[in-house]
């Protein structure tokens, strides 16, 4: 990907009703992690302790999710936390590296090329492979741009000789490894904030409250360049974008945006089932970029299955994903496209089988939606959002009940309006049959590959190595070339 593509969100800053209304991020002082940071919002200080180590303070952000959100693009992506660190690194090396006033201090005129592990090495998990390399000694030490020179004479007395003076000079650089303590202090603040959830003042408590439809976190490009102040921004999802921001709340994951975030997930290049290349399907969404336009959100299966370990029980139909949000699968996860019907439905020009997957509320009527995936495979993704075949009418906030029914969408909705106008939860109409995948597939003797349950369930935690036939069933394969520079 190219970060040069990437630009910042022009998104308002967020009003009265926002959780992050007050909050400010400082990102120009470098602070040392083993220090405790006090946050800028006047009546609230937050204190946090990063453990005294440069580990401790990664480690810290590792263990949290983000969500990408492109404003143009209109899609999200739910990004681990090492992941996210390294794609902020890359920009901000880049952005050292063309900034003007640097030129004359900078340490290489070459692009820097981090040494880069594949995603073999480490057991599959883009997680893993994004820790090796923001943890590699020979990255770490890689000097940016000139920090420092300072000088200083020394004498020389030597009994019954004359003085010795030299001049001494020492030279200091930004180095890789400061510029990975700068990042994950700006967003070990950030965190902190979403974290807070005690007080009704804590940006954790609020936000529960604010409308779904209200995304609120921080610009991309101001993470990455990192200085001065950083102010909070605030985008409006459509109405049928909505489904997956209870969870990316209850997991606390803070919003970064931008505009031209390409391609965080690249579809496998060649998805094999039993050894037969299946080609990417539009009408199906197998094995395609994530769609754009509709806010859909798309998370790696190995991020979801650390949360269902630690937060979630798959024993429950549907799963429960994390506190009081359900999984429910309307129609299909990762199972390769199939074919004969998706043909058909492309030829006059609709979709077909559904992969949008729905996140139901604990208080959604139980009984008839209790399907959740059958496998997951190692390296796939899934998307969460509005799906055709189970469609919902989302409650304006959290308390609101949510329904079945097509919402209407406003027309000529921007991102960057204030969720104010749109607190009216949408006109209901009624629940269309949509075709079955199913129904008209199997007839040329092609049953058996939807029907591959080969894949095992094992995530990245447990330490277990996915067989590489077993990658094949994935929607995206992941690669890890998301993080690659052109
Ligand atoms: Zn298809
Ligand atoms: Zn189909």
């Amino acid at each position: 990907m190219n970060f040069s593509d990437i630009t910042g969100s022009r998104l308002p800053e967020p009003t009265q009703s926002c959780a992050l209304e007050r909050v400010t991020i400082s990102g120009g002082k470098f602070i040392n992690a083993g220090i405790s940071c006090a946050l800028g919002l006047k009546d609230k200080p937050i204190h946090i302790d990063h453990g005294d180590d440069f580990c401790g303070i990664l480690e810290n952000i590792s263990n949290r999710c983000f969500v990408f959100y492109d404003v143009d693009d209109r899609r999200a992506w739910l990004l681990d936390g090492a992941s996210t660190v390294l794609h902020l690194l890359r920009a901000s090396i880049k952005h050292i590296q063309y900034d003007k006033r640097f030129r004359k201090l900078l340490c290489s005129p070459e692009i820097i090329e981090l040494h880069d592990t594949s995603l073999e090495q480490s057991f599959g998990s883009r997680a893993l492979a994004s820790w090796d390399v923001l943890i590699n000694r020979d990255n770490l030490n890689i000097p940016l741009r000139l920090k420092n020179t300072t000088s200083w004479e020394e004498t020389t007395i030597r009994l019954g000789e004359k003085k010795d003076q030299v001049i001494k000079e020492k030279t200091t650089y930004l180095t890789v490894e400061d510029r990975i303590e700068q990042i994950c202090h700006i967003l070990c603040q950030i965190t902190a904030h979403y974290d807070d959830v005690k007080t009704q003042s804590g940006v954790g408590f609020r936000i529960r409250s604010t409308p779904r439809r209200q995304l609120e976190g921080f610009d991309f490009t101001d993470l990455a360049e990192g200085a001065g102040t950083l102010w909070p921004r605030v985008a409006t999802l459509k109405v049928k974008g909505q489904g997956w921001v209870d969870f990316t709340r209850a997991i606390h994951a803070p919003t970064i945006f931008a505009s031209g975030f390409g391609e965080l997930f690249t579809p496998s290049p060649e998805a094999k089932i039993a050894k037969t290349v299946v080609p990417s399907c539009a009408a199906c969404l197998w094995n395609t970029p994530l769609p754009k336009g509709i806010d859909y959100l798309a998370a790696t299966t190995s991020d979801l299955q650390a949360i269902l370990h630690k937060r979630g029980n798959k024993r429950l139909k549907p799963w429960l994903l994390i506190n009081g949000i359900h999984w429910y699968t309307p129609d299909l996860v990762c199972e390769p496209c199939s074919g004969t019907c998706c043909y058909q439905s492309s030829k006059k020009g609709g979709r077909c089988g559904d992969r949008v997957q729905v996140l139901l509320p604990a208080t959604f009527p139980k009984g008839f939606a209790t399907k959740s995936p059958r496998n997951l495979p190692v390296h796939g993704a899934v998307i969460f959002g509005h799906s055709f075949k189970f469609p919902l009418i989302w409650g304006a906030k959290r308390e609101d009940p949510t329904k079945i029914g097509e919402p209407q969408e406003e027309e000529g909705l921007d991102v960057k309006e204030t969720v104010e106008r749109f607190e009216d939860s949408g006109i209901e109409t009624s629940l269309g049959t949509s075709p079955s995948h199913n129904e008209s597939e199997g007839k040329e003797g092609q049953a058996g590959l939807c029907g591959d349950e080969g894949f095992e369930m094992t995530w990245a935690g447990s330490g277990s190595v996915s067989s590489s036939s077993n990658s094949a069933s994935a929607l995206y394969k992941l690669p890890n070339k998301q993080f690659i520079g052109k």
